[in-house]
């Protein structure tokens, strides 16, 4: 938004901003944010940085915690939500050494540092990444804990299905179970919220494709918004997610990204399409190709597809990303890819036929994930796939342009699986993670905070009792 300190300083006059707020990602893909006076924002302030304790970020690896984020001024935008005028912008992190240098770590630097790889090595000079945010809006949540389990209640139409809840709404409109794919008012209950969301996702950089109600209902939605850059999509995802999220809680709503909130409803992904251009060409189009992908696309799926065990402990690593990979639910369970074919880990969209538009979409990834680190580590695939020419279909994956979930016993045995856990995906990364650390793009320290991250989770969730244990083990 801004090129200098002074044209910041300007529209800060102009526009009587009267706060500052910065915003810094942790490992997990949450903002933390700082405010500061707009009296004491200056030149100071981009030049020595803000001092914070790394360690709560879930930075573990650096000997000392102590770090400072240095505004990026070029991420500014006015926070559409502050009740006082107020201009956020994103910091980058460093590390206190000996001399101060960008924290290796930092996911906003690793996102950087695998644009800048791509480009390096030549492959391609312009990257553009669309992902898809699905998502439900419900009324409310609460959380009760009992002794023994922490009981959810999601408390949006969902309980009045289930006969649990009846409230004062008309409830004749409305959405059936599995019905809510491109629903129209008044069955999409959440359209007015939505185009307030979504112009307020225009107004701040945000471009939109288009938004809709989605299949899990009622309640499931999805914004899909105009490809960019990895890094600048990056950004505008967790800009995505705090508007939504601070828009649906202005109107008394509460939004989840969690994969799978609903056992028996469609979960909620974040596929990812990817694109490469040199030279102003797009460089994963050749018509004589399979579903008319050139050999470097080809190449790229191979990579993402060999890798695609140990990207998902960035893609999904959460424990509940694992029980959206189910099959039935238009969610990929198989590593394979396929045209038009929901059911594969890799989609080619059969709709985008022209060289501009050739294109795949990778569909595991969901929103629990740190966008910049997801988006660094599908590239990371990309990228190795390209250099190592890993042809997906001399790896045995596919193309499979049939419907995985029907597949006979026999055939289904020899396509590979995704992994069905965040321990066997931590297993896969901690096995196979050479891939991204080429370049310098992803560090050791990096990989081990997540893996030790993903590993606590995953033994919390483990060793508490699970519902179902009570109906299968209760009586025994
Ligand atoms: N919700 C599905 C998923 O979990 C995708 C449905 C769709 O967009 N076709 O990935
Ligand atoms: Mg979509
Ligand atoms: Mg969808
Ligand atoms: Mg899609």
């Amino acid at each position: 938004m801004f090129g200098n300190i002074h044209e910041l300083k300007t529209f800060c006059e102009d526009r009587k901003i009267q706060l500052i707020d910065f915003k810094v990602v942790d490992l997990a893909g949450r903002w933390h944010h700082l405010t500061i006076p707009v009296e004491r924002f200056s030149e100071k302030t981009l030049e020595n940085g803000i001092g914070f304790d790394g360690s709560s970020y879930g930075f573990l690896t650096v000997e000392k915690s102590d770090m400072v984020f240095i505004p990026d001024i070029t991420s500014a935008f006015v926070d559409p939500f502050a009740e006082i005028p107020a201009l956020t912008m994103i910091g980058d992190i460093y590390t206190l050494g000996e001399q101060r240098e960008r924290f290796a770590g930092d996911p906003r630097y690793v996102a950087e540092k695998a644009e800048k790889y791509l480009l390096e090595l030549g492959i391609a000079d312009r990257n553009l990444l669309g992902p898809e945010f699905e998502f439900y809006i419900l009324d409310h949540i609460s959380f009760k804990n009992t002794p023994n389990h922490m009981e959810v209640f999601l408390d949006s139409h969902q309980a009045e299905w289930n006969g649990e809840k009846k409230d004062e709404k008309n409830l004749g409109y409305k959405v059936m179970h599995h019905k809510g794919y491109h629903a129209d008012i008044p069955y999409d209950a959440s359209f007015h919220l939505r185009n307030k969301m979504v112009r307020a996702l225009e107004d701040n950089g945000i471009p939109v494709k288009y938004h809709h109600s989605e299949n899990g209902g009622p309640g499931q939605v999805e914004i899909e918004v105009s490809f960019g850059p990895l890094k600048e999509m990056a950004d505008r995802t967790m800009k995505l997610k705090y508007i939504v999220k601070n828009m649906a809680l202005a109107h008394g709503k509460t939004v989840t990204f969690m994969p799978k909130p609903f056992f028996g409803e469609a979960g909620s992904g974040m596929h990812v399409h990817i694109q490469l251009f040199k030279d102003g060409k797009p460089i994963f189009f050749d018509d004589k190709g399979y579903s008319g992908l050139s050999d470097t696309a080809l190449y790229a799926i191979g990579g993402v597809l060999k890798h695609s065990p140990a990207l998902m402990a960035f893609t999904n690593p959460s424990t509940n990303s694992y029980k959206r990979l189910v099959p039935g639910y238009e969610a990929p369970v198989s590593i394979c890819f396929a045209t038009a074919n929901r059911s594969s880990v890799i989609r080619i969209p059969g709709y985008a036929t022209s060289p501009e538009a050739k294109r795949f979409e990778f569909r595991p990834s969901d929103a629990t994930s740190n966008p910049y680190l997801a988006y660094a580590a599908l590239m990371m695939a990309v990228i190795d796939g390209i250099q190592k020419r890993i042809d997906p279909r001399e790896e045995g994956f596919g193309p499979y342009d049939v419907n995985m979930y029907a597949l006979s016993e026999e055939e289904k045995k020899k396509i590979r699986e995704l992994p069905h856990s965040l321990e066997e995906a931590a297993n896969a990364l901690e096995e196979d993670h050479e891939f991204l650390l080429a370049g310098g793009v992803f560090s050791e320290g990096l990989i081990g905070d997540q893996l030790r991250k993903i590993r606590k989770e995953a033994e919390q969730v483990r060793i508490v009792p699970h519902p179902l244990e009570y109906k299968m083990y209760y009586d025994l």
